[in-house]
């Protein structure tokens, strides 16, 4: 079991990765000014934009974060228990969200 988890959250950190990849072409933290030289409402819908862009990529990040706290756990022996309780994570939850690495209680509770 311990084998096929780990392959199916090294393929999701994969896909993660792609996709931050695509989305970041625009850095996340920069100043960079809204291009110049254009009417107004192009910067505003660019701005727009960039704020769904880097909503999206911050999502994207905390489920890479879970993916590799995950991966860790794995690795550690403790896949399977919350991170924070230390109770056991339900199978279903598991079963749907294989990153999970805090168990319902816990993650619903933050
Ligand atoms: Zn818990």
């Amino acid at each position: 079991m311990t084998v096929e988890v780990r392959e199916v959250l090294l393929a999701r950190r994969g896909e993660l990765i792609d996709e931050l990849a695509t989305i970041t072409d625009v850095p996340r933290d920069s100043v960079t000014p809204v291009s110049f030289g254009k009417r107004v409402g192009d910067g505003t819908t660019e701005a727009v934009e960039r704020l769904n862009k880097v909503g999206t990529a911050r999502e994207l990040d905390a489920v890479l974060a879970d993916v590799e706290r995950a991966l860790a756990k794995v690795d550690d022996g403790s896949y399977g228990r919350c991170d924070e309780c230390g109770e056991p994570i339900a199978p279903e939850r598991l079963e749907a969200r294989p990153w999970s690495v805090r168990c319902v209680r816990c993650a619903s509770s933050r």
